[in-house]
């Protein structure tokens, strides 16, 4: 028995020391680093899946012309908003990194989704037990047959259960559960979480069996502990929304196989989650007219228009220092058109708290949603509503002007879908199609704005 190797791992990115630093040196944090057992067996490289001859093969280099293109083999989920933000189904061999706060729906969306597909699916949970998960199960709709569902932490006992059930797609819930007999470190360590984390990539690049591993969340945002896992896997997917609130937002953080633009949206209901196909209607809340301080956007969330609703409220400072806060816009964004008001437009707002919020708990990125920013900021201040049947899609540049979006045609018509008479966009916005029923108002600063609405 050899004597008892120890590392220092970084709980922040997973960077090793040989002894203990108060900081690490590659990701700045302070108080990260943590020692953990790694003594490995020494048998050496055998471990983890066992190795098949298709490894063994040498490759070869090829000229770029002589490479054979092929479209990625995908399992169909039956979601459609988990298809969509996939970029159309679970690849085959691919390791999706699924990743959300406790409590926020995580496991719930996999089960559904394992129960609805057509597929073989081992369900491994080291959370829950199957009785447990059969509770949960039979809330919910959909019945594969096909769905197995597996207690286990060992990764060498779940790679036994996949040779006999030779199942199509393979769920772990969670990464943070698991642990591997080659490494003494506690499940959920850095060390624990990379070595599982790298046999399961092992065992599907090797037998092209997609893995979804289920990420516990800390509080600052990253999959807990190490980054280092979202470097690993090839897709990484982030479950969000507020506890409180019944929507949930599922984006890709990162994807190898699609875009990372695109956005799934469900509504947590007692049967499961309710895929949410046109969201803009959930989005706006409902509302008497002559509320102030809100206006509705027309953005775009990957290829998806969506009408947005943001909400602004302005007030007299009470103490010194005035309040900017932002919950789902960019504050810095924010503070900038508040400087743009102040010194193009002429608003005093350098003494007012100006709190600002996108209902439904989005974050838009969309500079198309500065106008909608501007106009509720206004709104509020003035103390004067914005119709409800207005909307706008426009960027607000550092001199006044209002600057043109893209993809107009698809804003203009996602808007006269959901109903709205009106929407405010750029003079500079080129329309090809003339025939619109909704009144299009352009215009090219702030002022033609005030003008308009107030
Ligand atoms: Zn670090």
């Amino acid at each position: 028995m050899a004597k008892t190797k120890t590392a220092f791992f970084c709980q922040n990115c997973g960077a090793q020391f040989p002894k203990w630093v108060g900081k690490c040196t590659s990701c700045n944090e302070w108080n990260t680093i943590v020692e953990e057992i790694i003594q490995k067996e020494s048998r050496g490289h055998d471990r983890n899946w066992k190795s098949s001859e298709s490894t063994k093969r040498v490759s070869r280099a090829l000229k770029i012309n002589e490479i054979e293109t092929t479209l990625e083999d995908r399992i169909n989920t039956n979601n459609k908003e988990l298809n969509r933000v996939l970029g159309g189904g679970i690849v085959k061999g691919s390791v999706v990194l699924l990743g959300g706060e406790p409590g926020i729906g995580k496991s719930t969306l996999i089960l559904q989704i394992a129960l609805l597909m057509q597929n073989k699916v081992l369900y491994v949970s080291g959370e829950e037990s199957q009785s447990q998960i059969k509770l949960r199960a039979e809330r919910l709709d959909g019945t594969n047959e096909n769905c197995l569902i597996l207690t286990e932490t060992k990764t060498q006992n779940i790679f036994k259960s996949i040779e006999e059930n030779n199942p199509d797609v393979v769920v772990i819930d969670s990464i943070q559960t698991l642990h591997t007999d080659y490494i003494e470190a506690s499940p959920g360590s850095i060390s624990q979480i990379r070595e599982t984390t790298a046999e399961l990539i092992k065992f599907a690049k090797e037998t092209n069996t997609p893995v979804v591993l289920i990420g516990h969340i800390t509080k600052e945002g990253s999959i807990a502990g190490p980054k280092i896992l979202e470097h690993m896997v090839d897709v990484v997917l982030q479950f969000e929304g507020d506890r409180n609130h019944t929507y949930r937002i599922l984006r890709a953080q990162k994807n190898r196989f699609g875009s990372t633009a695109e956005l799934g949206i469900y509504e947590m209901l007692n049967t499961g989650l309710r895929e949410v196909n046109n969201p803009s209607e959930i989005l706006i809340s409902e509302k008497d007219s002559d509320l102030t301080g809100t206006a509705i956007s027309a953005t775009l969330e990957g290829m998806r228009p969506l009408m947005i609703e943001v909400q602004a409220l302005v007030s007299t400072a009470v103490y010194g220092t005035p309040q900017r806060s932002s919950t789902g816009y960019n504050i810095k964004r924010l503070n900038m058109l508040l400087a743009v008001l102040e010194k193009r437009a002429g608003f005093r707002l350098g003494a007012k708290d100006v709190f600002l919020n996108i209902a439904g708990g989005l974050k838009v990125e969309d500079p198309a949603i500065d106008l909608a920013v501007v106009c509720a900021i206004l709104s509020s201040n003035e103390d004067i509503s914005i119709a409800q049947n207005v909307s706008f899609a426009a960027e607000v540049g550092l001199s006044g002007e209002i600057r043109a979006v893209t993809r107009i045609e698809q804003r203009i018509l996602e808007a006269e879908k959901l109903g709205f008479d009106k929407i405010i966009l750029s003079k500079f916005n080129k329309i090809a199609k003339k025939n619109y029923q909704i009144e299009i108002i352009k215009v090219s600063k702030i002022e033609d704005v005030v003008r308009v609405l107030f």
